[in-house]
């Protein structure tokens, strides 16, 4: 009976047939809503209601059980009480259905006995070859008007559309309806993952990759449930269209490690976002800020470049708009003499040709019409707003399809449109203007044309495989092995940057005063000192750095006193590191780390003492690409300074961007490195001379 693929989510979302176990006669319960809603929405398949205790629900006839249903059934939709359920999944699967979606709740999300229920039902279901979204989901919807499937409890129908949404609360997925239907935003599909036993949000990425009807995707996540996989697909698929996410989890982080610092939990989320940007993912912060961006994302087409027109009616709203864009990294374009001569040439004189372009509160559907044809003729402008401040006897519908109609004449520049209108026509132009962006506030426009025009970057921006670099790999095998556990020693941590071709200062390891005179005799000056040991974490702290040491005079008072004071503090030095002293270079700072939720990822930022003052550090996951790395290195607040600031030559950042390279494949080859900090790099105009002088490796025993 199934022509189904093995496996594939079809029968989940296209099923012929749904058999609703736990249907139920009593109003408001979910077994009733259920059956109530699949009727309601006129499913375009059978429904069978499966209760042993009554023998009809809704007008359909009710059957003590799966297996006395006569037809074949594609999809069974489980309500019943926890313990129930894997009675009630074996005997589906021995029914043949491959398609579940467990509501029932009381599983992994409550203790260790659900959550071996629940393994146990999704080991058996995968055995099958059948496919289970859930448990302590709300269930799943397909808006095509083929299928017609409202398999949820949520009251809210959907309307078709070309969204689909992947939402792992169920509670918040029926607020996501109502806020969709209010805003005329239509489905492909819609999906409660719930605790994601089988069906994950990789599944339905894939699924919705292959799918030609959904153009956009969108998803509700608390947590990636394998990142390295979530960003191999999203960057495919981002490729080919936007994925949008609400990713909440701040508040479990925070009720994890209420204990530690807030740093650690800003940058939790800091790596998340970085994570994002770098899989072409655009991020939302709220439900209707993803609704809007998805709006845009349907009805406009990809901006190739930043410079934004506004069209108004009303000079507040524009002003608004203007500071939104530019705070957001867009510009205003500047209008070609040929642009203002032809708005010039219908506007009335008190109107304002300038961009924002006033065309005062007269205006009207024709004017309307007329500048967005022009603007969007300007060969400078990349993009579109339009703001209309409804008066009174205005029809705000008729000013939107006259803006509509220029902007399907010019299919290649973006527009969106500000409608500020009375409460009851707002209603309809939200439902009514299908085809083109409509938003309440300049803010909200802005935020989505943004997003449009960071997502077009990314998809433009070439992408290249991680390089490989040759290094010596069974060099740092050694080191790690001999470490075991906890921090390296200095010496083998700087070796193993050596191993890995980034370049060190030149350096001594001495035990004594007198090995540590000779050394310095040896080596030359200026030189730098350092008292080294496990206790040492911020040698600076405890004056346990000496600098720009230039003569044996200098260097022994400075090695008596650094002594003196390491003793006062407490600590014990176990050895000495002389180093050259290097008098060129940006302090810049590297680091690698072991986020709990994406693995490792890397840091990249302006270092030195001050790091955590200026916090300009930009993180990333790797495997990088080079451009990736490049757009990390030159993504840094405080770039100009790389840049070279009055007269200073340029760092090379190509090399920055190396380093980066060398240490994503360091942390790829070597998961043993829990954490790395380089700190300071000298960056320098010339990879020649840049240098790192300071570098800490934890490593972690072998798992
Ligand atoms: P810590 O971070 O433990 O305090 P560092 O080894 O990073 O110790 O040294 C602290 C600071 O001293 C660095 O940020 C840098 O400004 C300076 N410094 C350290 N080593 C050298 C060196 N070899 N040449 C020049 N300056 C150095
Ligand atoms: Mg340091």
């Amino acid at each position: 009976m199934n022509e189904f693929r093995e496996g594939a989510l079809d029968p989940i979302f296209k099923p012929r047939s749904v058999a609703v176990i736990g249907a139920s006669r009593r109003k408001n319960s979910i077994g009733y809503s259920l059956v109530h809603n699949l009727v309601q929405n006129e499913f375009a398949g059978t429904i069978f209601p499966v209760n042993p205790t009554t023998d009809v629900i809704h007008s359909l006839r009710c059957y003590p059980s799966v297996a006395e249903i006569p037809d074949p059934v594609d999809l069974a939709v489980v309500v019943v009480p926890r313990d129930a359920v894997p009675a009630v999944v074996d005997d589906c699967l021995a029914a043949g259905i491959k398609g579940l979606v467990v509501i029932s709740a009381g599983f992994g999300e409550v203790d260790d006995e659900g959550r071996e229920m629940e393994n146990a039902i999704r080991d058996k279901v995968r055995e099958a070859g059948a496919r289970m979204v859930g448990p302590n989901c709300m269930g799943v919807l397909n808006a095509d008007p083929e299928v017609r499937l409202n398999a949820t409890f949520a009251p809210t129908p959907a309307k078709p559309g070309t969204v689909g949404f992947v939402t792992q609360s169920g509670a918040l997925g029926v607020a996501i309806l109502n806020v969709a239907a209010g805003l005329g935003i239509g489905f492909t599909q819609f999906a409660s993952m719930g605790n994601k036993a089988d069906v994950s949000g990789n599944d339905l990425l894939e699924y919705w990759e292959s799918d030609e009807n959904t153009k956009v995707i969108a998803m509700y996540l608390e947590s990636f449930g394998n990142p390295k996989r979530f960003a191999q697909i999203a960057k495919r698929v981002s490729h080919e269209k936007p994925i949008l996410i609400v990713k909440s989890g701040r508040t479990e982080e925070g009720a994890r490690a209420a204990s530690s610092h807030t740093g650690a939990l800003a940058a939790a989320d800091v790596t998340v976002s970085a994570f994002l940007d770098q899989c072409g993912v655009i991020r939302a912060n709220t439900i209707e800020e993803l609704f809007d961006i998805a709006q845009a994302l349907d009805r406009c087409p990809l901006p190739k470049g930043n410079r934004v027109a506004i069209l108004t009616n009303a000079g507040g709203p524009a002003i608004m708009a203007t500071d939104a864009f530019v705070g957001l990294g867009l510009e205003m374009a500047s209008l070609s003499e040929e642009t203002v001569q032809s708005l010039r040439s219908f506007l009335p004189a008190e109107a304002s040709v300038a961009n924002p372009v006033d065309m005062i509160a007269a205006a009207n559907v024709d004017e309307y019409a007329k500048a967005t044809k022009h603007l969007l003729e300007d060969p400078g402008v990349d993009m579109v707003l339009a703001i209309h401040v409804a008066p009174l006897t205005s029809t705000p519908l008729e000013i939107l399809h006259a803006i509509g109609n220029s902007a399907t004449d010019r299919p290649d520049k973006p527009v969106a449109v500000v409608m500020m209108a009375s409460e009851d026509s707002y209603g309809d132009v939200r439902t009514q203007a299908e085809s083109i962006a409509v938003y309440r506030f300049p803010e909200s426009a802005a935020t989505a044309m943004a997003r449009l025009y960071e997502y077009s970057q990314w998809r433009d921006r070439p992408s290249t495989p991680a390089p490989e670099f040759d290094v010596d790999d069974d060099a740092v095998c050694a080191l790690i092995n001999a470490t075991c556990e906890g921090y390296m020693d200095v010496e083998s941590a700087f070796s193993v940057l050596e191993a890995y071709g980034i370049p060190v200062v030149e350096r001594r390891i001495v035990g004594s005063e007198s090995e540590a005179l000779r050394a310095a005799e040896e080596m030359g000056y200026p030189l730098v000192l350092k008292a080294v040991g496990p206790e040492l974490v911020h040698k600076s702290d405890v004056g346990a750095v000496a600098v720009d040491l230039r003569s044996m005079e200098e260097f022994y008072r400075a090695f008596t006193e650094m002594e003196k004071r390491i003793q006062a503090a407490g600590v014990r030095a176990e050895s000495f590191l002389l180093q050259r002293m290097v008098r060129k270079g940006h302090e810049v700072i590297y680091g690698l780390s072991v986020d709990q939720k994406l693995g490792t990822t890397l840091m990249f930022g302006l270092g030195g003492k001050y790091v955590e003052v200026f916090g300009d550090v930009r993180f990333a996951v790797p495997p990088l690409s080079k451009e990736e790395a490049l757009e990390i290195v030159e993504g840094l607040r405080g770039h100009r300074l790389l840049e070279g600031v009055r007269g200073e030559a340029p760092t090379d950042r190509e090399f920055l961007a190396e380093v980066l390279l060398r240490l994503a494949q360091l942390s790829e080859r070597h998961p043993r490195i829990a954490e790395l900090d380089i700190n300071p790099f000298l960056a320098t105009s010339s990879r020649a001379e840049a240098l790192a002088v300071d570098v800490r490796i934890r490593v972690e025993p072998v798992r």
